[in-house]
């Protein structure tokens, strides 16, 4: 392994030797075959180590006698970049293998190839460039700007076919050869019934020192606005026999746990595994909540994981947004869980909006303030709402609407945020021009893609091409604006 030479370099070195050095392995990986692949997660450490696709590779990679992978994030004050695993720059390893779980992480993929020397263009790199291999959540609903960058893409989960093409895979093949064995997989994204969990636990993670497990894949509620919904399957859930075993084993390193699900009330045994939680006195934190299925049971587990928050999602400020939403919930069900907070004990609350739908009146809005002076009158003392704009996305019922324009959005922010000054609440708003450029990420065509790559060779941001991108798409739509508005009115 060629050492740091230089300042910069070796700073860059004990950012990652520091970060490695509070992780704890909780299963025993080996570092052992020829094929180096560098197994990059394209956003910082901290997203990196709190995604459960992160510890699926490393395990499922590494499973693999012939594969040697290591982790890499995106740091922009990186250009060497060290491998977590064994401090191997990144120049070391023949496949570079990203997994993409939001719109906005191509963008740190991009600089990634540029400070690599690497050309964003597949066609463009030859035997020494180093194979681009693309997975990730971004391959379940939209692939056109990723197959215009990958050498490989591997649409939707990590499967057993993946893993034996992996297999064939010898240092002494070409890289056409490699591409040609790895590029079996189908642009129809697959989906499987295994579950993920922590290879190792680190205090800089977004959960803390929390050992993560996922009981559920996919969900079977269907919002309309909602990727998972729609694109990630069905839900089907881990055996719980199985997971308290788990945990039990686990306890050993840690007594603190993360559960993971696109709903976690919607896991069929929740209130057993909350039991036993109870009983155990373990620390438990989760990744979402269904507001109306909520229990006394699992928020009393909350509070005695020290979790001085919860978390739910009304979406909507009115029931004509959350009937349009497909939310399935009510005024009635918000107020129930709000109640069933304060009874649990909490003070504090976060709960997640999305304005700006096309069909969205000011009418709306006030219902969030509402619902917000409801809860504290009922005794909150603080309420966080996260206030995003609406990206319709593709492969949804909403794949056909426009985004609000940012000149609008920001109108309506503005409005929100007077209407939300009120003492004891703390409005959180995603950002207007990042959620653009989401909206193109989400929505961008092959066409699309190629000009934006081209843009790229000339300028080093994507931005004022995503913003004009933005624009582009919704005059494709404006067939909506005339019929849709419409159709949807009478909500
Ligand atoms: S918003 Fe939540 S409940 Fe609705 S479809 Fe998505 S994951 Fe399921």
């Amino acid at each position: 392994m060629r050492k740091p030479r230089d300042a910069r370099s070796w700073n860059e070195y004990s950012i990652v030797s520091e970060l490695r050095s509070k992780e704890r392995f909780v299963e025993e990986v080996e570092f052992y075959g020829d094929v180096g692949i560098a197994l990059i997660y394209p956003n910082d450490y901290r997203v990196a180590s709190s995604s459960l696709a992160t510890h699926v590779l490393l395990k499922g990679f590494n499973s693999l006698e012939n594969v040697r992978a290591e982790r890499f994030f995106y740091d922009p004050r990186f250009s060497k970049y060290y491998s977590l695993d064994r401090l191997t720059p990144i120049d070391q390893f023949r496949i570079w293998a990203f997994s993409v779980n939001f719109e906005l992480d191509i963008l740190n993929v991009f600089e990634m190839l540029n400070s690599g020397g690497i050309p964003l263009k597949r066609e463009e790199r030859d035997s020494y460039h180093p194979i681009i291999l693309i997975g990730g959540s971004l391959t379940y609903f939209n692939d056109s700007l990723l197959r215009s960058v990958a050498d490989v893409v591997h649409n939707g989960d990590l499967d057993r076919d993946f893993l034996d093409s992996l297999d064939e895979i010898s240092q002494s093949m070409t890289r056409e050869k490699i591409i040609e064995t790895l590029a079996g997989s189908e642009s129809v994204p697959s989906l499987v019934n295994s579950f993920g969990q922590s290879v190792f636990i680190t205090p800089s993670s977004v959960f803390g020192d929390r050992f993560l497990v996922e009981i559920g894949r996919g969900c079977s509620r269907k919002c309309r606005f909602c990727v998972s919904g729609y694109r990630f399957g069905d839900a089907r859930f881990r055996d719980p026999d199985e997971l308290l075993d788990l945990v039990d084993r686990v306890s050993v390193y840690s007594g603190r746990f993360g559960l993971v699900s696109a709903t976690v009330t919607d896991y069929p045994f929740i209130e057993r595994v909350v039991e036993h939680f109870i009983d155990r006195e373990y620390d438990l934190s989760v990744s979402s909540l269904r507001l109306d299925a909520l229990s006394e049971g699992l928020l009393e587990a909350l509070k005695k994981g020290n979790q001085r928050s919860f978390t739910i999602a009304p979406e909507g400020g009115s029931q004509k947004i959350r009937n349009l939403f497909g939310k399935g919930i009510s005024g009635g069900d918000i107020e129930k869980a709000l109640y069933m907070g304060v009874k649990s004990g909490f003070s504090h609350i976060k709960l997640y909006y999305i304005y700006g739908a096309a069909f969205e009146e000011s009418a709306d809005r006030n219902g969030i303030a509402e619902t917000v002076r409801g809860a504290l009158e009922m005794g909150y003392r603080q309420v966080v709402l996260s206030l995003n704009p609406l990206i319709p996305k593709p492969g949804t019922p909403f794949a056909a609407l426009p985004m609000e324009s940012a000149e609008n959005l920001t109108k309506i922010e503005r409005e929100l945020r007077s209407l939300l000054k009120i003492k004891g609440v703390k409005a959180d708003f995603e950002s207007i021009r990042e959620s653009v450029q989401q909206y193109s990420l989400a929505n961008i065509d092959r066409e699309g893609a190629e000009r934006l790559l081209e843009h790229l060779k000339k300028e080093r941001s994507a931005a004022s091409f995503l913003r004009k991108y933005a624009e582009e798409i919704n005059l494709r739509r404006k067939e909506w604006k005339m019929h849709g508005k419409k159709e949807y009115s009478g909500c």
